[in-house]
């Protein structure tokens, strides 16, 4: 078999001392290893943060001066040489998770397809939740020692950068990534050419390059077609994510699915798990079917083989955000592929055919059930409710038989966690509270922590968000050109001893970020209290393409831009996984308001949580299993609603008067000398204890593997053993 190997360019011009941070640069395991940044950061803090934390960038920028005189700190070359081996450590992978309970079953490869991956803000190949996830599962994937590879796309423009006009309308900037600045190798062949696949498309092959990311211990490969040997229009295939035309979007399926395999054996996977991150990826089942039928199985037969081993997790209850393709584009893509699979034309489209009001589809969510043998959904709720949305699929069974299980979705703690609350955590929890933190008897002691740090912490995380933003401000008013209310708008008057929520997310209508803004008379009335003043922050991106979610975007820019409202609304522009870290552990409160029961599980509300800061949301998705009355509030009740119009006013209501009842006094009254709020400290330490175990990532991707992973892992084993 030919042999690739990834190479670190040689672009640093290091000292020899410290030669292996180019090493680091190269691998993502420094974004999650607070300390580790460190390293950089001491070198040159001022361009540490002109590079945005971009390691690569920093490096080779560094001044070779500043990088010499740090080989003469003591403190630094001990603090390399510690983390080095560390780093080393952890690399070899002697006592992980994995190897410690499945030691026999190292060799059975899982294969993780997404088409979007958030592993770090200078690495822009992800939109938002979706993304953050699959990029939160590759990195506990590598902490915990799995057998893990993860495919995806390297966009050559990334998601787009947000501009908010004066009158709020949101302006997408599109630029051209250096791959040079960000931390992908070219996978090469033996003969120093790039290593590709090949994909058939209408009338011609297209190819794709394949790129390595290493996330700790994991591989992550991405593809890219712009490459020599594509016309102009196909090196543009991979450009963006989620295109809405929809040849380019059943392209970009295709090269991820059947590309995407075609990656995996020209690199000697042989998976024993195929997880679809999503139903994008599940054309990814055609072509192992098309494999099978070509090494001469009956396609019936190929299909049965196909599904034992593959896992479909689905994530979205809104339905238009499910692909559907028409039969026409499916004639026009897949009519060379029938006779390979040894179907007629509607004995292929039988496979994932769906019936929609605007007539017959080829739908990737039915595909992919249809050739996976397990499902899930991503919190309880949204378990039920994909049940009941696919049960026309299983016409014999209730909804409750439906065999799609769910999983609730969890946070990476590396990522999230502020560094000031990892030290105090350090010093009060059990030693290797880390590598234990879904243990629960771990967060049983959050009581040793003294309330007066825990609240000196919080205070501090608030006083950093508040200097960020004010930063912000003032780079866009000197070198942006903005009118000056955009200034007030994006926070200069915040002040970092109010209330200060936060409210940050995709701009989708059934998020409703205008459900706090409904009744602007109540409301500014709460956030104008003398003495008890309260700030919201609204940050969030809508897709290029969707219409209302831009006006909501406006709706809610035109009422941050009020006087009356004195500067404590505000709206941060272009939310990315950076502003999303100062969020989620600067503000007290983390607000959450989707039209129930939506929003499949969220994560940014984990994220709040495992930094103690308090949800108060909709019991919708994860939400609706952690709240326990002690640990955050809820807004409205726990059951659905036939009228939407009757759910947003009972929602509103419930939301202010929750606010101005339970969240304002709570945090302003109970004072003792004028100090710490201890009602609400002990509400804290109450949302740590009982959330950061359980909304985990480490929990979350046990419970991947022990309950569908292993299964199809010994399916593996069971087969290989009866061929010998
Ligand atoms: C965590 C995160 C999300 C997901 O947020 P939800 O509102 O919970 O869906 C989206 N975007 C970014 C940048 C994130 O970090």
């Amino acid at each position: 078999m030919e042999a690739f190997r990834s190479e670190m360019p040689n672009h640093f011009n290091l000292p020899e001392r410290i030669a292996r941070l180019g090493e680091l640069a190269y691998n993502l395991w420094w974004t999650w290893e607070k300390e580790t940044q460190r390293l950089f950061e001491y070198i040159d803090p001022h361009l540490w943060e002109e590079t945005y934390h971009n390691p690569i960038k920093f490096l080779r920028q560094a001044a070779r001066a500043r990088l010499n005189a740090v080989t003469f700190d003591k403190w630094y070359v001990e603090f390399y040489d510690r983390t080095l081996e560390l780093f080393d450590r952890y690399m070899a992978a002697e006592d992980t998770w994995f190897l410690q309970r499945y030691p026999g079953l190292l060799n059975n490869p899982i294969a993780y397809f997404s088409t979007e991956f958030g592993l770090h803000v200078t690495v822009p190949i992800y939109a938002g939740g979706l993304g953050v996830l699959s990029g939160d599962h590759v990195k506990e994937a590598s902490d915990l020692g799995l057998p893990f590879v993860a495919i995806g796309f390297l966009y050559t423009q990334g998601y787009f950068s947000q501009h908010i006009t004066e009158d709020g309308w949101q302006e997408a900037h599109q630029v051209n990534l250096k791959f040079d600045d960000l931390p992908v190798l070219p996978l090469l062949k033996d003969d120093d050419q790039p290593a590709a696949v090949s994909v058939e498309l209408p009338g011609r092959e297209v190819h794709a390059r394949i790129w390595e990311v290493r996330v700790g211990r994991v591989p992550l490969y991405l593809l890219d077609t712009n490459m020599e040997g594509n016309s102009e229009s196909d090196r543009a295939l991979t450009a963006r994510l989620y295109s809405s035309d929809l040849d380019l979007r059943i392209s970009q399926e295709l090269i991820l699915g059947v590309g995407g395999v075609r990656a995996l054996r020209m690199l000697g996977y042989n998976p024993s798990v195929w997880h679809m991150n999503e139903g994008h990826s599940a054309f990814l089942a055609l072509e192992r079917c098309r494999e099978k039928v070509a090494a001469g199985r009956a396609f019936a037969e190929a299909a049965e083989e196909v599904r034992r081993p593959t896992l479909f997790t689905t994530h979205t209850p809104v339905p238009a955000g499910n692909d559907e393709f028409p039969l026409w584009l499916m004639d026009k893509y897949f009519s060379h592929l029938w006779p390979e699979l040894g179907l007629e034309r509607d004995a292929f489209l039988d496979i994932a055919r769906r019936q929609l009001s605007w007539g017959e589809t080829f739908s990737m969510p039915v595909l992919a059930l249809k050739l996976s043998a397990a499902a899930n959904g991503v919190s309880e709720l949204h378990g039920q409710v994909a049940r009941k949305m696919w049960q026309f699929l299983y016409p014999a069974k209730k909804a409750e038989d439906v065999p799609i299980s769910h999983i609730t979705n969890g946070v990476h703690t590396g990522t999230w966690l502020a560094r000031r609350l990892l030290g105090l955590f350090n010093q009060y929890l059990p030693e290797n509270w880390y590598e234990n933190i879904d243990d629960p008897d771990v967060w049983e002691h959050v009581a040793d922590i003294p309330d007066e740090e825990l609240w000196e912490a919080r205070k501090h995380l608030k006083r950093k968000l508040v200097a960020y933003m004010r930063e912000r401000a003032r780079q866009q008013w000197v070198y942006d050109g903005v009118h000056p209310v955009q200034v007030v708008a994006a926070g200069t008057l915040l002040d970092p001893y109010a209330l200060t929520i936060g409210f940050a997310r995709r701009f989708s209508t059934y998020k409703r970020a205008g459900l706090a803004l409904s009744d602007m008379e109540r409301l500014l009335r709460l956030v104008n209290q003398p003495n008890r003043p309260v700030q919201i922050i609204f940050a969030g991106k809508s897709h290029p393409a969707d219409e209302p979610g831009k006006l909501l975007i406006q709706e809610v820019y035109r009422k941050v831009k009020q006087a009356e409202n004195g500067g404590r609304l505000v709206f941060l522009e272009d939310y990315d996984m950076n502003i999303a870290r100062y969020l989620v552990q600067g503000v007290d409160v983390w607000l959450n308001t989707p039209r129930r029961p939506n929003e499949a599980s969220g994560t940014s509300g984990e994220k709040a949580a495992l930094n103690g800061v308090l949800n108060f949301s909709v019991l919708d998705g994860w939400w609706r299993e952690g709240y326990n009355g002690h640990n955050g509030w809820a807004i409205g009740a726990d059951h659905d609603y036939d009228d939407p119009a009757v759910q947003d006013r009972e929602d509103a209501a419930s939301l202010y008067a929750t606010l101005e009842n339970e969240i304002i006094p709570l945090y302003y009254d109970q004072r003792p000398g004028d100090k710490m709020p201890v009602k609400w400290v002990e509400m804290v330490k109450e949302c740590l204890r009982t959330l950061a175990p359980r909304f985990s990532m480490k929990r979350m991707v046990k419970e991947y593997t022990d309950r569908l992973y292993l299964p199809m892992m010994q399916g593996a084993e069971t087969i290989a053993a009866s061929k010998k």
